[in-house]
């Protein structure tokens, strides 16, 4: 039966899809977005992932689906490209948690350290950064960059975990993100029991407890591959829950359960469908990096790329 919101979510997508011819877009689409809007994009996918996936578009304009540093990546690879994003306060408190004014006293503090930024940071700390790097590829950054010593930013957990796989002294910013930092090995240990033949895959994000007890620490797009090749029929999930849809969508015949209800980013769910629409009917929410921060920023993200 078709309800009257079922009826507007199809009016809207027709709509949307109208607007991408008319504007020459392309919609992109973090994993962790609604599914409805994973479902319009042309791309889904983890934050590097997309910006990487617009180089070189002949679109004139990206609607970016996810929060605001993404958005920004995707304008600091794309400068010919406008780059809208879904929502406009979509922002990542994780990357809020340090600036240019702090990590410049931090640099002043360890004068000697290479500064490692994930890329979930703005564009202004990724200018003041040396590389950046994603969950997918931060060990290998980490091993590959010519010091001992390294300033990783701005996610504590993240850079706890890099450090287990590396011989490197790191010194880690104390950033974390709400929405996985929020899980607890308790509810890791209780999720085991109800399913205790699932293979635990969880994100490099949460606390190093939770980690201890999972399979794998795993970035989304390395979850997504995980579970295609894995030939284990059930899974417990630690990250958002968006990523849940294109896991089960792609493995119809596998189960995925989330390691607890609490895993959700407000900010990414602040996107929808008519936030969507809105932003291209307007062209509005235009995300800018200034030419000379871009281009700092760019060269701390290119020396990641000559690595991975
Ligand atoms: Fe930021 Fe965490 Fe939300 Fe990702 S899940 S956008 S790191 S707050």
């Amino acid at each position: 039966m078709i309800t009257q919101k079922n009826f507007a979510a199809l009016l809207q997508k027709e709509r949307v899809a109208k607007l991408k011819g008319e504007l020459n877009a392309i919609i992109v689409a973090h994993n962790y977005q609604r599914p409805e809007v994973q479902d319009i994009a042309d791309f889904t996918g983890d934050s590097l992932e997309l910006a990487r996936m617009c180089v070189g578009t002949k679109a004139e304009i990206i609607v970016f689906c996810g929060v605001r540093f993404m958005a920004e990546t995707a304008a600091i690879l794309n400068p010919a490209s406008t780059v809208l994003l879904s929502h406009p306060d979509a922002g990542c408190p994780l990357a809020d948690m340090i600036n240019v004014e702090k990590l410049r006293q931090w640099k002043g503090r360890y004068p000697k350290a290479t500064v490692v930024a994930y890329v979930n940071t703005t564009a202004e700390v990724k200018a003041e950064s040396d590389f950046c790097c994603t969950s997918a590829n931060g060990v290998e950054v980490v091993n590959a960059v010519p010091s001992e010593e390294i300033l990783f930013i701005p996610d504590q957990n993240l850079g706890h975990y890099v450090s287990t796989k590396t011989d490197k002294k790191m010194i880690l910013y104390f950033g974390f993100c709400d929405t996985h930092a929020r899980i607890t090995a308790k509810e890791v240990k209780l999720a085991k029991q109800r399913y205790p033949q699932a293979k635990v895959l969880v994100h490099p994000e949460c606390r190093p407890e939770v980690i201890n007890l999972a399979d794998a620490a795993l970035s989304t797009s390395q979850m997504l591959r995980y579970a295609k090749q894995s030939n284990d029929k059930t899974f417990l999930i630690g990250t958002e829950e968006g990523i849940l849809h294109p896991l089960r969508k792609q493995n119809p015949e596998k189960e995925f359960h989330p390691l607890s209800d609490s895993f959700i980013c407000p900010d990414m769910k602040k996107t929808t469908l008519e936030t969507v629409m809105e932003t291209m009917e307007a062209r509005r929410n235009v995300v800018t990096v200034p030419e000379e921060i871009r281009i700092r920023a760019k060269q701390a993200i290119d020396r990641m790329l000559a690595i991975v």
